[in-house]
């Protein structure tokens, strides 16, 4: 699988407002930006196949560095031939860092500048993440893109926690860095092609902050990609957007921004009018096994009694399988019924929603007519959005 094709290249094929759209060139295949990424949390993008993923039109998945480190370890991850060879998924894949499982999901004990310690989730025992521990254990899993372990604080963090946090997220990725470089002369466990290494831009709420992250980074290496991170953490959506439009100015153009963690539809749109290249999200497969699906009228759930001589699909637009041979009746009462596969159809549908989502994006910066496709899709996705 692996080609004469770059470890990584951006193109920018066309420009809209801040709206871009573009590719990005890696070995494992190409990222046709910008982009949607279907969560693996454990090596699973949960209820869907590999193939199913990918006929969603998804180029790349994230998988989570806390949760397989957790279980079943990196280290047998990589004895099992790697990530992409574990899930059977041979195209790019991005590893997060853990910074924000760590602050969302553990119990943390201890957080000095060396690194965290916390206690699993799963079963209580003693964890340390440190710079140079996540990155051997994002080395063992062998994601395409990597990245930085950093200090990851609550949207609404006052001025002085969030410096504090971002100053040592700029400290570690020095760390991160020099433990990169040495783990790329060890031999490794699994075949590992030559990873690329993303910083992540932190500073909460605060733009001053942002901006100085934003520089402080860029200062440390030549990247070839770049996290924004710490958003969607409990701040207002008005204060994320506000960030995004201090970060983009601050970033090198030539190079792709990933936004983590965000993905709802409203935020896939705000974002790229705002520069953003790549996202992700749990959202798609977390609210289609509770019954919650996307509509390009917002959002609804199939549990609703109204549905239940629905003969039409979840979304009369939607090309996904789900929405081409069943109807909401029928998916209604498989949830009703507590049918697997219910679950596996909303799941489905919601990833297929927001990848097509970025297709259209694409497709609107390249006509240049990105702007009034952006106003009037919002206006039309907010025109009843309310789960009913
Ligand atoms: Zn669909």
């Amino acid at each position: 699988m692996v080609s004469e094709a770059p470890r990584f290249a951006f193109t920018i094929d066309a420009t809209d407002g801040k709206a871009r759209t573009g590719r990005i060139a890696m070995r494992r295949g190409e990222i046709r930006t910008p982009a949607f990424m279907p969560v693996g949390t454990a090596a699973t993008v949960k209820a869907m196949k590999p193939e199913s993923v990918r006929a969603t039109g998804a180029d790349i998945i994230l998988g989570n560095t806390y949760h397989l480190m957790l279980r079943p370890g990196a280290e047998r991850v990589a004895r099992l031939g790697g990530l992409h060879r574990f899930m059977n998924w041979s195209r790019p894949i991005l590893t997060d860092s853990g910074g924000y499982q760590v602050m969302s999901l553990s119990d943390l004990r201890k957080l000095t500048e060396q690194g965290v310690e916390f206690r699993s989730h799963l079963d209580g025992s003693l964890q340390q993440f440190t710079p140079e521990s996540v990155m051997r254990i994002e080395r063992n899993l062998g994601a395409d893109v990597i990245m930085q372990f950093d200090h990851v604080v609550p949207g609404q963090s006052p001025h002085d926690l969030a410096r504090e946090a971002m100053e040592r997220s700029v400290r570690w990725l020095e760390r991160c860095r020099s433990a990169f470089a040495r783990l790329q002369q060890e031999d490794t466990l699994a075949p590992t092609p030559e990873q690329a290494l993303f910083p992540i831009v932190q500073g909460g709420i605060h733009a001053d902050l942002r901006r100085a992250s934003a520089s402080a980074i860029q200062g440390v290496d030549d990247w070839v990609g770049y996290g924004i991170g710490g958003l969607s953490v409990g701040e207002t959506k008005p204060d994320m957007y506000a960030m995004l439009d201090v970060v983009n100015e601050v970033l090198p153009r030539n190079r792709p921004r990933y936004l983590m963690g965000v993905g709802f539809p409203e935020d896939l749109v705000e974002g790229v009018a705002r520069g953003v290249d790549v996202f992700d999200c749990v959202a798609p497969t977390r609210m289609g096994r509770t019954g919650a699906f996307f509509t390009t009228t917002g959002r609804r759930s199939i549990k609703n009694a109204a549905w239940r001589l629905d003969q039409s699909p979840l979304d009369p637009s939607c090309t996904c399988v789900a929405c081409t041979r069943f109807s909401k009746g029928y998916i209604r009462h498989l949830f009703v019924a507590e049918e697997i596969l219910g679950l596996r159809l909303l799941s489905l549908h919601n990833v297929h929603f927001l990848v097509a989502l970025m297709r259209e994006a694409r497709d609107a910066v390249l006509a240049g007519t990105f702007a009034g496709w952006s106003r009037d899709w919002l206006a039309r996705y907010h025109s009843r959005s309310t789960v009913s």
